[in-house]
C-alpha cells in the first residue's frame, strides 16, 4: 500500500511538474522517493543534501546516528547503535549546539550557537566540527576523511 502510494504522489508529481515533499521519519522511503534529504533536531535543520550523499557520507552526528540505528541486512555483530538520551524541551532549550548533550563528538566549542555553514557541493550542515569528524552513514564507514571530499566538490 505504502508503495502504490508513494508512486501515485510520485507520477502527480511529475505530470503536473510540481515539487513534492515529504516529512517522514522513514529513510527508507527518503531513499526511494526524494533527491534531496533536509534533517531537523529540535526544530532546526541541521543538515541538508542529497539523499545520496546524506546516505553514504552524513556530515552531523545527528544524522550519522540515525541512519546508523537502521536494522542492517549485512552481518553485523552486537546491537544496533542508537542516540542516547531526548531531544529537548522546547521549554529547556539549551544554548549552542541543540545536540550536544546526546553527542559523542561534543566539545567545549560545541557551547556556542551554531549556524547552518555552507559546507561545500552545495550541502549545509549546523556543525562546526563537520570537516573533521569523518561520520558514519547507513551503507558504509567514510574511507576519506570529509574535508578531502569536499576540498575536491
Ligand atoms: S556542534 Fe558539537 S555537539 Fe553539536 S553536533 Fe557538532 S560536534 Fe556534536
Amino acid at each position: 500500500m505504502q508503495a502504490q502510494i508513494l508512486e501515485l504522489l510520485r507520477d502527480i508529481s511529475e505530470t503536473s511538474k510540481t515539487a513534492l515533499m515529504l516529512i517522514t521519519h522513514d529513510l527508507g522511503v527518503v531513499a526511494e522517493t526524494c533527491t534531496r534529504m533536509i534533517t531537523m533536531y529540535a526544530g532546526e535543520v541541521i543538515e541538508d543534501a542529497t539523499v545520496d550523499e546524506a546516505l553514504v557520507r552524513p556530515l552531523h552526528p545527528y544524522t550519522s546516528g540515525l541512519l546508523r540505528s537502521l536494522p542492517h541486512l549485512s552481518p553485523r555483530h552486537g546491537r544496533l547503535p542508537s542516540i542516547p538520551g531526548r531531544v529537548p524541551s522546547i521549554a529547556e532549550m539549551p544554548n549552542g549546539c541543540r545536540f550536544r548533550a546526546r553527542c559523542a563528538h561534543a566539545t567545549k566549542g560545541c557551547e556556542a550557537e551554531q549556524k547552518l555553514q555552507d559546507a561545500g557541493g552545495g550541502r549545509r550542515v549546523r556543525c562546526w566540527r563537520f570537516a573533521e569528524l569523518n561520520l558514519p552513514g547507513a551503507l558504509h564507514p567514510p574511507s576519506a576523511p570529509v574535508a578531502a571530499k569536499v576540498a575536491t566538490q
